[in-house]
């Protein structure tokens, strides 16, 4: 059961679930497709940030054609992790409290909305499952290329298969998360093997980004043998993963573009106030690629301006 919802094997559930968190109520979409074979678990989420629209659409379409009698095991689905940033358009925090969702995992039970509704996904969906995937994308601000992301838990035997999941989604490029918080990293520091996936941003989802979320998690489907067949797996080499950040409040005027190599101590951008005057030169601490990049004028002190990685 996830949620309250009970799925018989051979069985397709999609509902709205409702839950009262901090005193408020949210609906969310839910898929619960479990093939009569047996087979492992699998949790995928997405919309943890509401306005990351290909991975949104994507958990969407894998949640509406994902057919019952094509899997071994049970995927539940959660497109729209953060319904109140998706319905307000907000971009990293939720309306209700000005929290980070992808900041407060595992959650707390009687913490504000953000805390609570971790609290909720971490044990109703992400521990009842053997595997985990997480969708995202650069938010409504951000342009990224994409890439994959997995948190070392120390325990060797779940970052490897942490690692072949991410060989098999199909995006050579992969950096280590090691900020708890994450909901990723929450589920491979309580043992489930885990990864979180990037494509699209900009408020823009293409049928190309949001393709590549489904090829991704089918991938990762037949890898763990839930359905089709294994998929060629790519050796890959993992990048650590800095972010530069504002100093201040003011205006952001890069001087990279996504993709781009960069070496360390390259500028890439600047952080000027009204009358241009230069507040902070930001300076890549890193040889590497930009992965994503904050393309908004506006940027607020603490901000992120870009991560550099691969
Ligand atoms: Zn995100």
């Amino acid at each position: 059961m996830n949620f309250g919802v009970k799925v018989e094997a051979g069985e397709k559930v999609q509902r709205m679930i409702e839950m009262t968190l901090a005193g408020e109520t949210v609906s969310l979409p839910i898929f619960i497709i479990r093939g009569r074979k047996d087979g492992p678990t699998l949790a995928v989420t997405a919309g943890v940030h509401g306005t990351e629209y290909a991975s949104i659409e994507a958990a969407l379409r894998l949640g509406r054609t994902l057919n019952p009698e094509d899997i071994s095991g049970k995927i539940v689905i959660l497109p729209i992790t953060n319904m109140p940033s998706f319905r307000k358009r907000t971009i990293y925090v939720g309306p209700h409290d000005g929290k980070n969702l992808n900041r407060v995992f595992p959650g707390k039970a009687d913490g504000t909305f953000s805390e609570a509704l971790a609290y909720q996904v971490f044990n109703e969906l992400i521990r009842k499952a053997d595997f985990y995937i997480d969708l995202h994308g650069g938010d409504m601000n951000e342009a990224l290329v994409p890439c994959l992301i997995y948190a070392p838990s120390g325990n060797e035997e779940i970052d490897s298969v942490s690692v072949s999941m991410a060989e098999s989604f199909g995006i050579d490029l992969v950096v280590k998360g090691e900020k708890p918080g994450k909901s990723y990293y929450s589920a491979s520091h309580a043992g489930i093997p885990a990864m979180l996936a990037e494509a699209g941003g900009q408020g823009i989802w293409t049928e190309e980004t949001v393709n590549i979320h489904i090829r991704g998690v089918k991938r990762v489907m037949g890898y763990i043998g839930m359905m089709g067949e294994k998929p060629d797996r790519r050796p890959i080499k993992v990048f650590p993963f800095p972010w530069l950040f504002s100093e201040h409040d003011g205006l952001f005027y890069p001087q990279v573009t996504v993709g781009d190599k960069v070496s360390k101590g390259q500028k890439v951008g600047s952080v000027c106030d009204f009358f241009g005057t230069e507040l902070q030169a930001a300076l890549s601490p890193t040889n590497g690629t930009i992965l994503f990049l904050v393309t908004s004028l506006a940027i607020n002190k603490g901000d992120p301006l870009m991560g550099i990685g691969g």
